[in-house]
């Protein structure tokens, strides 16, 4: 509890000075083993990469290559079998899960593809929730709700709930959520899928937005071919390789 103390005292993005191109994440030689009844099913097989601050990270691939199993170990919910995760200078892979858990919960945000919102409060009580959740203070809520609102342009739409919304805005109060805690990196698994052309550039753009105004990096995976050219780097996968 003391650490978690001392970590949610330094709960501001002022702890990561502005530094465009310094190397936030770096991904030395990951390999991931699955095992599925009896067999070593080998996921992940050297996998090199690097996310610097205020970029925009494409992982690309079928179904099936990857993708997903890797985003999971960035974001520590899974860890790999061999090689190592720096994240902001320090160890992240062999830290324990506790340790893992506090830093995922102070510096990173998530967004799916499914939106994950609570159907049945309004966006501004999505967002307020979150920082409830990060331990914000009460006095803070109410002036980083509207910020975050208005930087994914909903401040028009702040009191309506999910199913009064569209799929794109939808996806923009996710990101407004994902964002609140102020994180430093933002982890998104396939978010434009469930969206419409124009709705992905949309999100695309939020993200283009929010990477300079919040000092955030993010690493997406797609398989949307249609906005990869918003992105600062595209690795490829397949068959758990880059190529
Ligand atoms: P993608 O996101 O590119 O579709 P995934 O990372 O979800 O790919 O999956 C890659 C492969 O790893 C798939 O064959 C999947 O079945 C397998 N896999 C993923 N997670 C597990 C797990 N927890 N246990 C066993 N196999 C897994």
């Amino acid at each position: 509890a003391q650490s978690e103390e001392a970590l949610q005292r330094e709960q501001t993005n002022e702890r990561l000075s502005q530094e465009p191109g310094k190397t936030l994440l770096s991904v030395n030689q990951v390999e991931r083993i699955f095992q599925v009844g009896g067999r070593s099913l080998h996921v992940l097989k050297g996998i090199q990469m690097e996310v610097k601050q205020q970029q925009l990270v494409m992982l690309k691939g079928r179904s099936g290559s990857g993708k997903t199993t890797l985003l999971n170990c960035l974001g520590g919910l899974d860890t790999p079998s061999k090689g190592e995760i720096i994240f902001n200078g320090k160890p992240f892979s062999t830290k324990s899960d506790d340790e893992r858990t506090l830093v995922r919960r102070r510096d990173m945000g998530f967004i799916f593809q499914a939106f994950a919102l609570m159907p049945l409060l309004s966006a501004w009580e999505n967002v307020e929730l979150s920082l409830r959740m990060a331990g914000t203070p009460r006095s803070q809520w109410k002036e980083r709700v509207e910020e975050c609102l208005t930087l994914v342009g909903l401040e028009k739409r702040m009191h309506h709930r999910p199913f009064e919304l569209s799929g794109g805005e939808q996806q923009r109060v996710a990101i407004a959520k994902a964002i609140a805690h102020k994180p430093i990196l933002l982890l998104a698994d396939e978010p434009t899928a469930e969206l419409d052309t124009a709705m992905s550039a949309q999100v695309m753009a939020v993200f283009q937005n929010i990477i300079r105004t919040e000092n955030v990096s993010i690493c997406m995976t797609t398989h949307d071919l249609t906005i990869l050219e918003v992105a600062d780097h595209v690795y490829e996968m397949v068959d758990g390789k880059f190529i």
